[in-house]
C-alpha cells in the first residue's frame, strides 16, 4: 500500500512501525496504531468536517482490507481550543456557550452527539477509542510537568506555560524546519513575553477578571486549563504508546497543530518519530470559497437532508475527488452526484433481484466462463490497486462503472459491488427500493397547484431570489400546512404532496 507522508513529502510504501523495526511484545504483529484528530465541540459539524472524517474512514477501511488490525483513536477537544493559533483570544468552547446561551459542558454534550449523529449518517465506522480532552486533564498535566522538569518550559506570568522550540533541535520537521510558516500562522507577537516566536502554551492560566467554566488547579495557577496541542499528545501515548504508525488531520494542522505536537511528544518521550506517517486531508470550498457562518455557506449534515439530498449522494462526491486536492462543493456538483448515486443503487438493486431469481432457478444460468472469471478479477485487483495507490478513489469509482457496463455475470457484478461497498462505505447493503429517490408521481408542479399556493410559490421565488430567507421559510411553513412539502435544489424547487 502507497501512502503520502507529509513529514517526507512523499508517495511512500506504507509499513507499520513493527513490520520495519520488528515486532513488539505482547502486540499483534499487524497493528497498525492511528491517531487522527477530532472535532472541537463548539458547534455544528460541518460538511467540511464530513469530507475530512469520510476519508480518515476510507484509510480505516483500506488497511483492515489489507490485513492489518487497525486501532483508530480519535479525539474529543472539549477544551482548551483557543479562537486564534496563536495562544490567543478566546477559548472556543467559551466562546460557544456563549453564543448558545449554554454551559460550555452542555455545548459539548449537544455538540459531540451532533459530531457522532453526522459520521453515524454519512456512514462512517466510529473510532475504536474516543477520548474526550476534559477526561484527560491529570496525564496532560503530567505531561507538563514532565516537560518542565526536562527544562523544556518556561512561564509568562499571568498567561501560560511554554514550551521552548529553541531547546529542541528538530523543531519544524513537518513544515521543513521553515519557521515563518508557523509564524505566519500562529500570528506572532500576540502574546508578549514568548521567548521565540514559535514558542506555544503548553498550559494557560485564567486571566484576571475572566470568569472561565473550564478550569483546574496546577502547581502554576489555581484555575488554569491545558493548551490544545498537548491533548493530542497525551491522549496518543495514552491510549497508543510513545510511537504510533500514523496520525491524521487537516491541512491546516500541518504548521502549528501539528508541528507542535510533534515537538511536545518527542521531548516527553525521547523517542522519534512520535508518528511514522503523517496524512493531511485537504480543504472543501463551497462556491469557491471558505465556508464560514457569516457568508451563509456553512452546511450540516440537516441543512443537506433538508434539500432533498441523501448522505451517500454527498459521500460518493467526496469519494470523486482525491483527499489531497481541495474540492469545491456546489449543489449543482451535490445533484449530479446524487444522479449517479441513484444510478448505481438501481444498478445494484437490478442486479440482486436477478441474482435472487437465477439462484432460485439454478439451471438457468449460464456457467461462468473463464474469461468471465478473469475479467471480474482483473476489475477486482484494479479497485484495490487504485484504493491502495494513496486512496485514489477517483480512479476507483471508474472501475465500479466498468462492472456495470460489463458482461459479468448478475452473482460477479452482485459480489464486486458489495466488495468495494467495504472501502467506499456507501452503505449498498443496508439498502432496498425504498432508498431510491421519490418518484415523480409523487412530485407536484407548480401549476396544478391551487391558485393561492401558486401566488405563494412565486412570493418564495422572489424572496428566494432576494434572500429574504427568514420570509421563504414562512412560506415553507404555510405550504407544510397545506400538505406540501418543498425541496429546494440547486436550480428548482421540488413540490412534494405528502397527503
Ligand atoms: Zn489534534
Amino acid at each position: 500500500m502507497q501512502l503520502y507522508n507529509t513529514l517526507s513529502k512523499k508517495v511512500e510504501e506504507f509499513k507499520s512501525i513493527q513490520e520495519t523495526t520488528g515486532p513488539v511484545a505482547d502486540e499483534n504483529p499487524k497493528q497498525v496504531k492511528m491517531y487522527a484528530c477530532g472535532p472541537t465541540v463548539y458547534d455544528y459539524t460541518h460538511i467540511g468536517h464530513l469530507r475530512k472524517y469520510v476519508m480518515d474512514d476510507v484509510l480505516v477501511r483500506v488497511l483492515r482490507h489489507a490485513g492489518y488490525d487497525v486501532k483508530h483513536v480519535q479525539n474529543i477537544t472539549d477544551v482548551g481550543h483557543l479562537v486564534s493559533d496563536g495562544d490567543e483570544g478566546e477559548d472556543k468552547m467559551e466562546k460557544g456557550a456563549r453564543q448558545y446561551g449554554q454551559t460550555a459542558w452542555e455545548i459539548a454534550k449537544k455538540f459531540e452527539d451532533y459530531f457522532f449523529y453526522s459520521m453515524d449518517l454519512m456512514g462512517i465506522l466510529r473510532p475504536t477509542l474516543s477520548c474526550r480532552a476534559s477526561e484527560h486533564i491529570q496525564s496532560q498535566l503530567g505531561m507538563v510537568l514532565t516537560l518542565e522538569k526536562k527544562g523544556f518550559t518556561y512561564v509568562i506570568e499571568n498567561e501560560g506555560v511554554y514550551f521552548d522550540t529553541s531547546k529542541l533541535e528538530t523543531y519544524g520537521e513537518l513544515i521543513g524546519h521553515d519557521p515563518r510558516r508557523t509564524l505566519r500562522a500562529s500570528r506572532i507577537g500576540e502574546v508578549t513575553g514568548k521567548k521565540n516566536p514559535s514558542d506555544f502554551a503548553l498550559w494557560k492560566f485564567e486571566k484576571a477578571g475572566e470568569k472561565r467554566q473550564m478550569v483546574w488547579p496546577s502547581p502554576w495557577h489555581q484555575r488554569s486549563f491545558p493548551g490544545w496541542h498537548i491533548e493530542c499528545s497525551a491522549m496518543s501515548i495514552e491510549h497508543l504508546g510513545p510511537q504510533i504508525d500514523i496520525h491524521t488531520g487537516g491541512v491546516d494542522h500541518i504548521a502549528v497543530h501539528h508541528t507542535n505536537e510533534i515537538a511536545q511528544s518527542e521531548s516527553y518521550t525521547g523517542k522519534k518519530p512520535f508518528a511514522k506517517f503523517w496524512v493531511h486531508h485537504n480543504f472543501l470550498l463551497v462556491d469557491g470559497q471558505k465556508m464560514s457562518k457569516s457568508l451563509n455557506n456553512f452546511y450540516t449534515i440537516d441543512d443537506i437532508l433538508q434539500k432533498g439530498f441523501t448522505p451517500a449522494a454527498l459521500r460518493l462526491l467526496f469519494l470523486s475527488s482525491h483527499y489531497r486536492s481541495e474540492q469545491n462543493f456546489t449543489f449543482q456538483s451535490l445533484t449530479a452526484s446524487q444522479n449517479a448515486f441513484y444510478k448505481l443503487l438501481q444498478a445494484y438493486l437490478t442486479i440482486k433481484k436477478k441474482r435472487q431469481l437465477e439462484l432460485a432457478h439454478p439451471a438457468s444460468i449460464a456457467p461462468s466462463t473463464t474469461q468471465a472469471d478473469q475479467e471480474a478479477q482483473k476489475l477486482l485487483q484494479q479497485f484495490f490497486a487504485f484504493v491502495e495507490n494513496d486512496l485514489n478513489t477517483p480512479e476507483a469509482l471508474s472501475v465500479v462503472w466498468q462492472v456495470l457496463k460489463s458482461q459479468l455475470s448478475n452473482t460477479q457484478k452482485y459480489r464486486l459491488l458489495l466488495e468495494f461497498d467495504r472501502i467506499l462505505g456507501l452503505g449498498l447493503i443496508a439498502m432496498s427500493e425504498a432508498d431510491l429517490p421519490i418518484s415523480d408521481q409523487k412530485l407536484v408542479a407548480v401549476n396544478t397547484l391551487p391558485p393561492d399556493l401558486q401566488k405563494l410559490f412565486k412570493q418564495r421565488e422572489t424572496a428566494r431570489k432576494e434572500k429574504d430567507f427568514t420570509k421563504a421559510d414562512e412560506i415553507r411553513t404555510k405550504f407544510a400546512q397545506a400538505g406540501y412539502q418543498l425541496i429546494d435544489q440547486t436550480d428548482r424547487v421540488l413540490i412534494k404532496h405528502q397527503a
